[in-house]
């Protein structure tokens, strides 16, 4: 696999002693430290568990939450025209020569510029790297500024609402500013929203202050959390 060694030896790939990776964004960051790192695109292929020694396609996947994770379909489709099971099947018993021969198969399928296989106690998940990040792109800028957790859509850039609006009663939606989904932040803003209520205490206070933020008592929640709430309570 030429590509495969070009990939691992201009990159210095095995340099790298950490790796974290976003689902929403398919985004990998290899590193050692915060100036000695690297910020990858990639396509999740498929998982091998260590323990039950079974190997699982991304398409097929429930636990896989990345958006182009069906482009691996195609690999399925392949599979079906060659009538090769094991590339049509979701899930079922395998080794490690299968797991590097199905990512072979992707990367001449799909195409890309190599393969990262991400270790951890019981899961291997091998990716498709499709291409390389500038540490100034605003992908990678979206990826650091993504520091919540959020049990329903994973880890998000963090945004702000007072403590009224939920997703039952429709309570207005005031903002700092105009937002939408997706859109770049500046390093100084944030996701910032408040009911009709809190509008109304916040100008007989001529602005935020010690009272109208008691009776905001912003929370945090992720971006998407704050995006269902922005749609359900706006007017
Ligand atoms: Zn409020
Ligand atoms: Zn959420």
């Amino acid at each position: 696999m030429q590509i495969q060694e070009r990939f691992m030896e201009q990159l210095s790939i095995s340099s790298y002693q950490h790796w974290y990776y976003d689902a929403d964004l398919a985004l990998l960051r290899l590193y050692n430290d915060d100036t000695d790192q690297l910020y990858l695109k990639y396509i999740p292929i498929g998982t091998f568990s260590l323990t039950s020694e079974t190997w699982m396609w991304s398409w097929f996947n429930d636990h896989s939450f990345e958006p182009n994770k069906d482009s691996t379909l195609a690999v399925m489709e392949f599979g079906l025209e060659n009538d090769y099971p094991k590339l049509t099947a979701g899930t079922f018993s395998a080794d490690k020569f299968d797991c590097w021969e199905f990512t072979a198969i992707s990367l001449a399928t799909l195409g890309g510029i190599g393969v990262y296989r991400a270790p951890s106690e019981k899961l291997q998940s091998y990716l498709l790297i499709t291409a390389v990040l500038e540490e100034n792109s605003q992908e990678v800028i979206h990826f650091n500024q993504a520091k919540v957790e959020c049990k329903i859509h994973g880890r998000s850039r963090p945004a702000f609402f007072c403590q009224h609006l939920n997703l039952e009663h429709p309570k207005g939606f005031e903002e700092a500013f105009e937002t939408y989904k997706g859109m770049e932040l500046g390093e100084d803003d944030d996701f910032q929203a408040w009911c009709d209520e809190c509008e109304k205490v916040r100008i007989r206070n001529n602005g935020w202050n010690e009272y109208a933020e008691e009776f905001a008592k912003i929370k945090l929640v992720c971006e998407y959390c704050y995006f269902e709430l922005k749609s359900f309570n706006c007017h």
